[in-house]
């Protein structure tokens, strides 16, 4: 079934490449004139600028020596590269990517001059959402992906489009003030919204714990765990709120490491939008919890964003933004689960 028949610039004989570039492995996946998914491929990642290009360029290698039918093997018209950083869209370059081990990088001249295509480089967090707004059955024009790994960060499209905003931070919500009283963040401010839901928070709050130690200790009622726990949800919730009440998305889809451990801590995230919805006649008529959906981690929908967005998008008419756009990132999730 096509991802999305809508949009779609590419030429019948055709394939357009998506790679998703994370520091362990880079995905790479082809889709056709008609948007269909047909080779997918993971290489391991080297990291350095060298290495980010040549694994960009493997991983595209082998996802075209996938492809099952050799008649199908066509030239690849168009790239789109999905970077855990901070991009400069209009350029293509990579203006900082700390798991990647580069900065200043123009991924997306090197990889166009080795593929003589056009390429297009943006934050894989934004991909991410744009893949799964459009991977959905049926599409959908808005939507909010909020992504929980290291750190907390949302890839928004309205539209049908990437939002980024005048200075890229559309969606860093992670720096958003949870707590005015709460401790200092990276950022400068207090009590940002990241140290209390992430798994960078997690560790923090716990003096050391891994996300999964502290929810597997409070699926044991343990107190410290169970309190922590209580103030993450409290804490994503809040994110989700702000999320709907400011972009005001059809889905708000959440993903990221740590809903590997959802069981613990949705049904309290869940019970505390029912909480606002009934002291709110205002919040319960905007009906959030029922546009919040858990993405499955198991395969990245990053590369499957990078490539319907490069077939989207054809060169000379990128969308300017500014550097500075980093989002933390996790596992990027493919297959699109309800709760
Ligand atoms: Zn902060």
């Amino acid at each position: 079934m096509p991802l999305s028949p809508s949009g779609l610039d590419i030429e019948p004989g055709r394939l357009v490449a998506g790679v998703d570039i994370g520091g362990t492995k880079a995905e790479a996946v082809l889709i056709d004139h008609r948007g269909c998914e047909v080779a997918r491929s993971r290489v391991a990642t080297t990291t350095g600028a060298t290495g980010v290009v040549a694994s960009v360029l493997a991983a595209i290698a082998d996802a075209h020596a996938n492809v099952r039918a050799a008649s199908a093997r066509s030239p690849i018209c168009a790239v789109g590269i999905g970077v855990p950083g901070a991009v400069d869209v209009a350029t293509g370059t990579v203006a900082r990517a700390v798991n990647l081990a580069v900065a200043g990088l123009p991924l997306a001249r090197l990889v166009g001059g080795a593929l003589s295509c056009p390429v297009i480089v943006d934050n894989d967090v934004n991909l991410a959402a744009f893949g799964l707004a459009r991977s959905l059955q049926p599409p959908v024009g808005s939507l909010a992906f909020l992504n929980l790994g290291t750190g907390m960060g949302a890839g928004i499209v309205l539209g049908g489009a990437i939002v980024r905003g005048t200075h890229g931070a559309a969606g860093e919500i992670g720096h958003l003030c949870f707590d005015p009283s709460g401790p200092r963040c990276g950022c400068g401010m207090n009590g940002c919204l990241e140290l209390y839901a992430s798994g960078s928070g997690l560790l923090r709050a716990s003096g050391g714990m891994t996300a999964s130690e502290v929810f597997e200790r409070a699926r044991r009622d343990e107190a410290t765990a169970s309190e922590i726990v209580e103030r993450f949800a409290a804490a994503l919730a809040e994110a989700i709120r702000m999320l709907a009440q400011t972009y005001d998305p059809d889905v708000i889809a959440l993903g990221g490491g740590v809903f590997a451990s959802l069981d613990v801590f949705m049904p309290r995230v869940r019970a505390i939008l029912a909480q606002w919805a009934d002291a709110s006649d205002f919040v319960r008529s905007l009906g959030i919890g029922d546009r919040v959906a858990v993405v499955d981690g198991a395969r990245g929908v990053a590369a499957t964003g990078a490539a319907l967005w490069a077939a989207d998008v054809p060169a000379g008419t990128r969308v300017a933004a500014q550097p500075g756009h980093e989002k933390s990132t996790g596992t990027m999730p493919m297959r699109f689960g309800s709760r």
